[in-house]
Parts: structure tokens; C-alpha cells; sequence
């Protein structure tokens, strides 16, 4: 059924891909034969009319300002309040940024609409039809394939993700998936290795940044974890092992990624700036200054400011059981009282504090007890509800069978 509705995918884009192809050629090959003439006698149909919708392409420069554009585009001023007006509930167009481009499509020397990715998934169109104006917001068209890749790590995940034709943010995502059951930043060998089926997208005939990962399997030393996503019918997306037991864990195994640990847990350990041996109830990261630090549960911020040897410190209450520290830190992203998610950016490695170099010191505090992130046993998130087992099986035997096709 899959391996069907692939193919037929494939055979839909590809069909589509050789029609724009074609066409192509075909409007070229016009222009430069100088064919347009012998027309003047023909009623134009609606078609006819549509396609002579010119579309310009805008890139927002550096300075540019939402007014510089909309002039740019043979808009006025009171176009843009009316602009600025009906969007004012949809997007807020202060916030376009350089590099970023608007397509704007004319009939003629008449403004007909503009478009603007608001981000890889989302685009918002302002259209004006005679005097009115109006503002959609909808998911951008991709035509969705499947792409199969597989590697081997031999240096990085990054290097065997890029060698595997892979872009950047499905490695990033595939690290993701696994983040609470591996530790990407100490645990990766080499020789470990990976499989996954994603979205491939495609728009205008060019890639586009991947969708989803479907499925994924990692082998990390020996052991081969797999995760299925699933979006269950109340709208909620997650992964699953093949249990159907959640990958999501209430913490993240470290709160940066692909860093180093310098200094493990240790009730006993020489401490270079204060010259004595001390516990080191914690885990040092070293990682360059300026790297994003991770909330690595979801929770309150509790502290956000100077504390004596831990330089800038963060502390985030989980629940009753649990805390978080961060210590060292150069920056804060959040203050006290702030709500966090797992994975939120709470502040920036530093080497603030009793420190010899850039790291983040991350303590965990089991009711008032710090314990060892590295081996502490955490808890498993929600398995998929009785209700949804059906349609979890279903969805898993079509990736799991097209996987070991
Ligand atoms: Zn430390």
C-alpha cells in the first residue's frame, strides 16, 4: 500500500516536474523562434488571460523596510496601511527579513498579489482585487516524495549524514528523534549507523528544505533503536519504538549538542581554579562559547542570575521531583518565572565563574539529591493511547515493510 502510494507519488512529480519541464522549453523555444504573432485575431480564453500574469521576484536587501518594498512593488503608502490593517491578525510585516524574497505577480503594469514564506512551512498571500484587499495564510505547496538514506558513522554523524545526500536539518532531526535515548554529544561511535525514510520536497522544480522524518532506525554500539512517527487523532505528533512506547523521555540526555565532556561525576576531583579536591556532582560540557544551551525538560525557571563559583546560573523546577542547573553561562535567553520547554534555548556557554574554559556544568537534583545525569533511570513517556494501537500498527507495518523492501 505504501510502496503503491509512493510510486504513484513519484509518478505524479515526476509527471508535473516534465510538464513544467516541457513547458519550459516550449515558452523558451517561442521567444526565440519569435513566435507571438498571428494571435491579434483570436478571442483570448481565460486561459489565455491567466497566463499573462507576470510574476517578479523581490529579494528584501539589507535596510529594506515593508514601505521600501510595497514601492518597490507600484504600491502607495495608504496601500500599505491597508495592507498593515487587513494582515494585522495574520502576519505582522515589520518582521520581513534580508535575504528573503516576495514574489509579486502583475497583469500587465497591475499589482494583482504578492507572496512570502513566512517560515519553511507557512506562506501568507495579499491579494488586491480592484480595491479590496485580502490576506490568506496557508501551508506552502510542496510536492511531497520519499527519499530512502542510510550511512555508517566513521568521523561524525554530520559527515556521514552529508555523505548520505542528506540536508543538515534532517541529520539535525534525526538526532532529535533519538535525543532521549542517545546521547549525541558522548556516545557516537564509529561504526554506528543509521537508515531512515523522510520527505523530500520539491517547489518550482527546485529541492526545498526536507519535511518529516517517517521512520528511522540508529544502531549505536550494537544496540538499534527504531522510531515510527505518529500523529495520533487528537492532532498530537510524536515518535515511537516499535513498542509503541513513547522516544520522548521527560529530560534530554545533555543540554547541548555535539559537544564533549570534559569532567564526569565524581564525589572526588581536584578542582583547578580553587586549587582542592572537591565532588563534581555534575557533568561539564565543553562546547565554543555562544553554543545554545537546552532547557532538557520542560518547567519553570527558577534562578537566572550570578552565583558565586557558578558563574551566571540557571535553575529550572521540572516538577516536585525534579530539578536542572546550568552553571558558567555567557549569556541568559530567559529570566525567573519564565515557562520552558524541552529543547527551549535558556542561555549561551560561557566561562563565567569558577571556569577555565567554555563549557556548561549540568547538575540534576532527584528531590534535593544531585544525581548523575549519565545513569540516572528516567522515567517513560506516554506510550500511544489503547484507542490509537490499531492505527499505530497500521501506520508502523507500512514504514517497517517498506524499509526492508
Ligand atoms: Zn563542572
Amino acid at each position: 500500500m505504501f510502496r503503491l502510494m509512493k510510486k504513484i507519488l513519484l509518478i505524479i512529480s515526476t509527471l508535473a516536474l516534465f510538464g513544467i519541464f516541457i513547458f519550459h522549453n516550449f515558452a523558451s523555444s517561442s521567444i526565440e523562434n519569435g513566435v507571438g504573432q498571428n494571435t491579434h485575431n483570436q478571442i483570448p480564453t481565460k486561459e489565455e488571460n491567466m497566463a499573462k500574469e507576470i510574476k517578479e521576484t523581490f529579494l528584501i536587501e539589507d535596510g529594506d523596510t515593508f514601505a521600501v518594498l510595497i514601492e518597490k512593488f507600484g504600491l502607495n503608502y495608504g496601500d500599505m496601511l491597508e495592507i498593515i490593517d487587513t494582515a494585522s491578525t495574520t502576519y505582522d510585516f515589520t518582521k520581513i527579513k534580508a535575504g528573503k524574497k516576495f514574489q509579486v505577480f502583475f497583469v500587465g503594469d497591475v499589482f494583482r498579489r504578492f507572496e512570502y514564506d513566512i517560515d519553511t512551512e507557512e506562506m501568507v498571500i495579499v491579494s488586491k482585487d480592484s480595491s479590496w484587499w485580502s490576506v490568506e495564510r496557508k501551508d506552502i505547496p510542496y510536492e511531497v516524495t520519499f527519499a530512502f538514506a542510510t550511512g555508517v558513522i566513521e568521523s561524525s554523524l554530520f559527515m556521514a549524514g552529508n555523505d548520505a545526500g542528506m540536508q543538515d536539518r534532517t541529520i539535525l532531526a534525526l538526532a532529535d528523534v533519538f535525543a532521549w535515548e542517545i546521547d549525541f554529544a558522548t556516545v557516537i561511535q564509529k561504526g554506528d549507523s543509521f537508515s531512515l525514510i523522510y520527505e523530500k520536497r520539491i517547489r518550482n522544480e527546485e529541492e526545498w528544505p526536507d519535511g518529516n522524518i517517517l521512520v528511522a532506525t540508529f544502531s549505536n554500539q550494537g544496540k538499534k533503536y527504531t522510531a515510527v512517527r505518529f500523529v495520533d487523532q487528537d492532532g498530537g505528533v510524536g515518535y515511537y519504538a516499535i513498542d509503541g512506547t513513547s522516544l520522548q523521555k521527560p529530560f534530554l540526555k545533555a543540554p547541548v549538542k555535539y559537544s564533549r565532556i570534559t569532567s564526569g561525576y565524581s564525589n572526588a576531583r581536584f578542582h583547578p581554579v580553587i586549587g582542592q579536591t572537591t565532588a563534581h556532582l555534575a557533568i561539564d560540557y565543553a562546547a565554543p562559547i555562544g553554543t545554545p544551551i537546552l532547557a532538557t525538560g520542560d518547567g519553570l525557571v527558577i534562578t537566572a542570575s550570578w552565583n558565586g563559583g557558578y558563574g551566571n546560573f540557571i535553575s529550572i523546577r521540572h516538577n516536585n521531583t525534579w530539578d536542572t542547573h546550568y552553571a558558567h553561562l555567557s549569556r541568559y535567553a530567559v529570566k525567573v518565572g519564565d515557562r520552558v520547554s524541552q529543547g527551549d534555548v535558556i542561555g549561551y556557554v560561557g566561562s563565567t565563574g569558577w571556569s577555565t574554559g567554555p563549557h556548561v556544568h549540568y547538575e540534576m537534583v532527584k528531590n534535593g539529591t544531585k544525581v548523575n545525569p549519565l545513569t540516572v533511570k528516567l522515567p517513560a513517556g506516554d506510550p500511544i493511547k489503547d484507542e490509537w494501537k490499531d492505527l499505530f500498527e497500521a501506520k508502523k507495518q507500512e514504514f517497517l515493510a517498506f524499509f526492508a523492501s
